[in-house]
């Protein structure tokens, strides 16, 4: 049994992972400050004696024995990012050292979740590893596009500095049960939109790209990553790489909801990606075959199913 801290594990992609690994026989320490994720989300593993939650937040130092570190702590959508941007760069900045060096005292192997987003406004597409984007380091994404890039440096010098095990995966936009409905990205905005009746927002024409991939398939590259060859730093793209515009995306939300919703196209924000698209060979060559098997209708229909329920519970959707 390995003794595994999951950091923002009350989160989207969290909880999903924190399940994965009890279920496989492991001991999880969930820390969390729930600044985007919640006790609900985790609240079913809380029977569990191998579960434990800690409210906590990664820009100070935490002491703990483990054996892996899965750092995922950080807002991930925009308009969480950009609420309080000082913060969210003190979080994978701050956090990353803080874990860092717990890694390097207790001998943990540790992953830290980077994002697509260190590719920026790519003008290489679709996206390898070896691109080193194009990144606007003063925009209102910098918090966090910058923050995950020098949350790699990081990772990189820790371990060349102080043989610290390290993983770097690059996540490309997931979605699926348990986010947050509030959040503001775009799969969730879409489909509480037209469940609820209401316009649906795209922001800008609706030619912007996306290649979104269901959190299952992200849970088991990212479980994969933490058991490859220890020579195997990454950083590694994980993602799906079946690319849609935002209207074909809004087109199938209404179609798969059966809703009457209009689509409304509102500004697009500064700096917004045009394109994004990864390329997935290295996962596949080095975590055994590593890619994506649950096409978007089918993570959609899903991750309706989920937002439906939440609505009713919430009382604002009648069965
Ligand atoms: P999320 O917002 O649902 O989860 C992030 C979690 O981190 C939340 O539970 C939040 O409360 C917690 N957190 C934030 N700041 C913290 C702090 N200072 N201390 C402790 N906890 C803190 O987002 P998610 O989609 O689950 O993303 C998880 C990770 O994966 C993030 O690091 C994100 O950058 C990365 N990622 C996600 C995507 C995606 O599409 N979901 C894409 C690229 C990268
Ligand atoms: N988007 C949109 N309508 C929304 C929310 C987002 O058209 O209600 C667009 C957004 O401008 C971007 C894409 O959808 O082009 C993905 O946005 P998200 O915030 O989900 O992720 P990210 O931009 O970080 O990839």
């Amino acid at each position: 049994m390995k003794k595994i801290l999951v950091t923002g594990g009350a989160g989207f992609v969290g909880s999903h992972l924190c399940e994965r690994l009890l279920r496989e026989g492991n001991e999880v320490i969930c820390l969390d400050n729930y600044f985007t994720g919640s006790k609900e989300n985790v609240l079913h593993l809380l029977d569990n004696p191998y579960f434990e939650l800690v409210r906590h937040d990664v820009t100070e130092p935490y002491l703990v024995e483990v054996d892996e570190i899965y750092n995922l702590a950080c807002p991930a959508s925009p308009v969480h990012y950009q609420h309080n941007p000082i913060k969210t760069i003190k979080t994978s900045v701050m956090g990353a050292i803080n874990m860092l060096g717990l890694a390097k005292r207790v001998g943990a192997k540790i992953l830290q979740a980077s994002t697509s987003e260190v590719y920026g406004d790519p003008l290489v597409h679709p996206q390898p590893e070896s691109y080193w984007g194009n990144v606007n380091p003063i925009g209102i994404r910098s918090c966090y596009d910058e923050g995950k890039r020098c949350a790699e440096t990081l990772f990189m010098d820790y371990h060349n500095q102080n043989d610290v095990k390290i993983k770097i995966i690059r996540i490309f936009n997931t979605y699926g049960p348990n986010m947050n409905p509030e959040d503001g990205r775009v799969v969730s905005n879409f489909i509480v939109q037209a469940l609820k009746g209401e316009n649906i927002t795209i922001f800008g024409d609706g030619t912007q790209t996306r290649s979104f991939q269901y959190v299952d398939d992200l849970v088991e590259g990212m479980v994969r990553m933490m058991n490859s060859r220890g020579e195997f730093l990454g950083p590694v793209n994980i993602g799906n790489p079946v690319e849609f515009t935002m209207l074909e995306l809004a087109e199938n939300v209404i179609k798969l909801t059966n809703s009457t919703s209009k689509i409304i196209h509102l500004a697009l924000p500064q700096d917004d990606p045009m394109q994004r698209k990864p390329v997935i060979e290295v996962a596949f060559k080095e975590l055994n075959g590593w890619e994506p098997k649950i096409p978007l209708e089918k993570g959609l229909v899903k991750t309706i199913a989920y937002f439906k329920g939440l609505l009713i519970k919430r009382g604002e959707l009648t069965a």
